[in-house]
């Protein structure tokens, strides 16, 4: 088997493409990375001292356009990283209905090295870089946060976009999950780790495969352990406990806890504030080393960190009975086949992890439209539901008090609507996935249903298309 964590993507492809029956040639196109682009450039540091930056963007699939994808800041990424997760971009986008190609860029440093000014030239030089080269635009290539960077960076990126492009009336769908003032869009920093909580539910609510788990059906009382608690893993954890799990597990760099009783998520975010640390929170048992957090006892694992982290070394320890891939790539192929014949339930990343791309193209259609969902409909839907309420109550003659009146008739707003379109797309996707699975056989497991399920679409498409010239 090919190594890295590309080797790695790419044996999953063959493994699925082999059961779709589509042609040699047309599985390799889609296998294949369009076009990888280097750039290496000087930045300026605080101290005066120069410094030589690498970056790299990878757009894997122009089945659709723009292509789509992070921009990840992390001190060892690389070209063939970069590459494998665009390719994965590409398989998420076509599972949710997203219509975009899949992409992914990096930029070579340790983000907790630079001061705030100092990400902030790289940002702009690195956007100058792709602009000179044509690979950003509304209609090219539409970046967004990974592993790294945040709607801060999108901000300076949309910023130094519509500089260099002055005039160009949709240059802010040139990046998305930026600030909600610069164009942004309600939802989107809770997107993906609230589109984790809805995928994992849809699992959850599934009675006879929790059955066959020995899992009572739902999310409520479920032990989750979650690693990672950034965007991904502080929302995915957050929703989880809303819902009613029990958090009992927490994995940082520094180290993991757990409480079996529980552990209250806000509360070790303070206290990790406060002491740089979530080791030593109250009440919680200390674990050294962070990997060994997840190995804890639970029903849920939501590995929503760094990919490789689920290798066969610890595959034989991990005691969850589902894993929830919020981060990409997460557990490697051999680990797979383990937990596989281990009866371990893996809901794979590029289903569901995909929530950020999808409130990302909302946004982007909101930018393209100029307009904010649900502000020409709100007020009518209020108006027209009041009535109803009205009627409902003369009908019936029972009164509502103001409250509930005002609850019965809410008109959905930009959130409410983003949310809406999440679910929807989460739950539909899955079904997807559990219905092309069905066809293929149960020793499929959903990760390769879902990646058989997205070359078939993005075979499609290529077919639809053509071939220029
Ligand atoms: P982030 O930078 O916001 O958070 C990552 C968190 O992981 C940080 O809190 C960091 O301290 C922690 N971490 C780093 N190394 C760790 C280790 N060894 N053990 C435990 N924790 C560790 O990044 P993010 O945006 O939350 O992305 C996390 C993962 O989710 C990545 O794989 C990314 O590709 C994937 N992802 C992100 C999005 C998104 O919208 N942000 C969407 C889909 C997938």
């Amino acid at each position: 088997m090919a190594g890295g964590f590309l080797g790695q993507v790419n044996t999953i492809f063959d493994r699925a493409a082999a059961l779709t029956g589509r042609d040699a040639a047309l599985l390799k196109q889609i296998k294949t990375c369009n076009v990888v682009m280097a750039v290496s450039f000087p930045v300026r540091r605080d101290d005066g001292t120069l410094i030589v930056v690498d970056g790299w963007r990878a757009q894997h699939s122009h089945h659709k356009t723009p292509t789509k994808g992070g921009i990840r800041f992390a001190a060892d990424v690389h070209d063939e990283e970069v590459m494998a997760l665009a390719a994965l971009m590409s398989y998420k986008c076509a599972i949710v209905d997203v219509p975009f190609g899949g992409a992914k860029g990096g930029i070579r440093i340790d983000a907790s090295k630079f001061s705030i000014s100092e990400l902030e030239r790289i940002t702009r030089r690195y956007t100058f870089e792709l602009v000179r080269k044509n690979f950003i635009g509304p209609g090219l290539d539409v970046p967004a946060p990974d592993y790294g960077t945040s709607s801060r960076e999108m901000a300076w990126i949309a910023d130094t976009y519509t500089s260099l492009r002055p005039g160009e009336l949709d240059g802010l769908a040139c990046v998305t999950a930026k600030p909600l003032a610069q164009g942004g869009i309600r939802g989107r920093t809770q997107a993906t780790g609230r589109g984790v909580y809805y995928g994992t539910r849809e699992v959850c609510n599934d009675a006879a495969l929790m059955k066959s788990l020995g899992l009572s059906t739902g999310i409520a009382g479920k032990r989750v352990v979650v690693q990672g608690l950034g965007n991904v893993g502080y929302y995915a954890a957050k929703y989880m406990a809303e819902g009613g799990a029990v958090l009992v597990g927490l994995i940082e760099r520094e180290g993991a806890i757990s409480n079996p009783d529980g552990l209250d998520l806000e509360a070790v975010m303070k206290h990790r504030k406060e002491t740089g640390s979530i080791l030593n929170f109250p009440g919680a048992t200390n674990i050294a080393k962070g990997l060994a957090g997840l190995e804890l006892p639970c029903d849920i694992l939501v590995p929503a960190a760094l990919e490789l982290q689920i290798t066969k070394e610890n595959a034989p320890r991990i005691q969850a009975k589902i894993i929830s891939e919020g981060a990409n790539g997460p557990t490697t192929p051999e680990a797979d086949a383990i937990l596989h014949d281990r009866g371990v339930f893996v809901i794979p990343d590029i289903y569901v992890n995909a929530g950020g791309v999808t409130v990302s193209y909302f946004e982007w259609v909101k930018n393209l439209e100029h307009v904010r969902f649900g502000r020409m409909e709100k007020r009518f839907e209020e108006t027209a539901f009041g009535r109803l309420v009205d009627a409902m109550s003369s009908a019936t003659g029972k009164k509502f008090s103001d409250a509930e009146r005002q609850r019965l008739s809410a008109g959905a707003g930009e959130e409410d609507l983003v949310n809406s379109g999440l679910e929807e797309t989460m739950i539909t996707a899955w079904q997807a996935i559990n219905e092309r699975r069905a066809r293929l056989g149960k020793e499929v497991d959903p990760r390769l249903a879902a990646f058989v399920l997205s070359i078939d679409k993005i075979a499609v498409s290529y077919q639809d298309l053509g071939i220029f010239p």
